[in-house]
């Protein structure tokens, strides 16, 4: 069964063209216009969202954001319209897992999209989000792609996911913020790290709210490192 991607697009010129492009790739493809119409159509069933900014009806910002508050767990990829908004956005947290600025080459997206499937595992299943009462060991358990804390599966995106087997892959020592480009957004990076910090803060986050036991510390200029324990870093 092929991959499934949602387009979400109001322009014909822009959406036609990939949604050919994407089906002749073997992709499952649907398109829906507005941003309203992406978070109803957003399920476990979607692998990953392509995700345009200038929608008719809500900011694609938003549509992000809520997206994953509704526990949408495949990749999304922003589509943004300038390098200099590219930049603005970035810096933003709203949960994706990577951008492209228009006008793209048709086949750099179709790289990015790649790269991001590959590493997505079927969904897993979304965890139920009530606080945990006490810090739990944190397991990472790659061939399953999923991350358990006191019992408890994380509600990690692929990209958070990715950097948390990195860390883990070598607990207690220092992981470089090149390595971490290279691993997990693949060589298709253009010098702008942002993507990663953004990345890094969101998987803190979860990982506190999940309680788990590991604290992830920044060495400034150099890169980030997983330990056990809690202690403030
Ligand atoms: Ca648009």
């Amino acid at each position: 069964m092929g991959r499934r991607i949602l387009v979400v697009e109001d322009d014909d010129g822009i959406a036609l063209p990939l949604l050919r492009t994407l089906d002749r790739e073997g992709y499952e493809v649907e398109r829906v216009a507005e941003g309203g119409a992406a978070l109803e159509r957003a399920g476990a069933d979607v692998d990953l969202i392509v995700l345009d900014l200038g929608l008719p009806d809500m900011d694609g910002l938003d549509v992000c954001r809520r997206l994953r508050e509704q526990d949408f767990t495949g990749g999304i990829v922003i589509l943004t319209a300038r390098d200099g908004e590219l930049d603005r956005v970035v810096g933003l947290d709203v949960g994706a897992d990577d951008y492209i600025a228009k006008p793209f080459a048709l086949a750099e997206l179709l790289a990015r999209l790649r790269a991001l499937l590959r590493r997505a595992g079927s969904a897993p299943a979304s965890a139920p989000r009530e606080p945990a009462d006490a810090r739990s060991p944190l397991t990472v358990d790659t061939a399953a792609r999923r991350a358990l804390a006191g019992g408890r599966e994380l509600p990690l995106s692929t990209k958070e996911f990715d950097l948390l087997a990195q860390l883990d892959a070598h607990r207690g020592a220092v992981v470089t913020r090149e390595h971490l480009m290279d691993e997990v957004w693949d060589e298709n990076w253009f010098g702008s790290t942002k993507t990663l910090d953004v990345t890094m803060a969101r998987l803190r986050q979860k990982l506190d709210e999940a309680g788990a036991q590991v604290r992830i510390t920044t060495l400034r200029g150099v890169g980030f490192r997983l330990d056990e324990g809690t202690a403030d870093a």
